[in-house]
């Protein structure tokens, strides 16, 4: 998990592996790469990304079998999985075998329409991320222009309460760990201490009570975290 929407993408052919890591790069999404499917269900689960890239033709375990797998498993279940694959009479068979595969790409693919597809897809799972409008309860979110309203009253909040807000109003009722929080707000790759999210969501709390008086929709959840709702 990042701040970006992260893609998980399943390749053996390195020059096809690259056009798809340096399109998805450029669109700014966190792209992490796997050549066979045993690698792929590890990293799937590790890391939970926000998408999967699987290719249909891959040495020892198939893209067939490796979607299958993720969608049999409660902690993968949930992660989009767009199959690739050489030949439109692979599509139907995919479709056929109902691997679960949330949707289906032929190749040679447009790029374009590549990555429109994955768009639509996270559109479910971060709709932060593509600039959709949240709302939960009173409160709402303007991701594409970066405005927060409670009751209609615009809240003024700082960059990380912004990020912290989002990946709440992503999903209500789930509790973040304050791990899960540092890897999706702060990113992985960054050493910040876990009080550093007390605080941040103690702002939040605090920016939203301010603009209604009324109480603020975030818990504690003892010993897990925190979560909206
Ligand atoms: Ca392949």
């Amino acid at each position: 998990m990042s701040a970006q929407p992260s893609v998980l993408v399943v390749e053996d052919e390195a020059s096809q592996r690259e056009v798809l890591v340096y399109n998805l790069e450029a669109e700014g999404y966190v792209v992490q790469q796997a050549t066979s499917g045993d690698v792929a269900l590890d990293l799937a689960r590790e890391d939970g990304p926000d998408l999967i890239l699987l290719d249909w033709m891959l040495p020892e375990v198939s893209g067939i079998e490796v979607c299958r797998r993720l969608k049999a498993a409660a902690e993968t279940r949930g992660i989009p999985v767009i199959m690739i694959s050489a030949r439109a009479e692979e599509v139907d068979r995919v479709r056929g075998l109902e691997t679960g595969a949330d949707d289906y790409v032929v190749k040679p693919y447009s790029v374009v329409e590549l990555m429109a597809r994955i768009r639509t897809q996270l559109r479910r799972v971060r709709p932060a991320s593509v600039g959709e409008r949240l709302e939960f309860d009173d409160v709402a979110v303007d991701t594409a222009e970066h405005r927060v309203f409670r009751d209609g009253q615009e809240l003024h909040l700082g960059p990380t309460e912004f990020r912290l807000l989002t990946t709440f109003m992503e999903r209500p009722g789930r509790v973040w760990s304050r791990d899960q929080l540092l890897d999706r707000v702060w990113g992985r790759d960054i050493y910040v201490d876990s009080r550093t999210v007390d605080v941040h969501v103690g702002r939040l709390r605090k920016a939203l009570r301010s603009a209604t008086g009324k109480d603020d929709p975030i818990r504690t959840v003892r010993g897990a975290g925190y979560a909206l709702g």
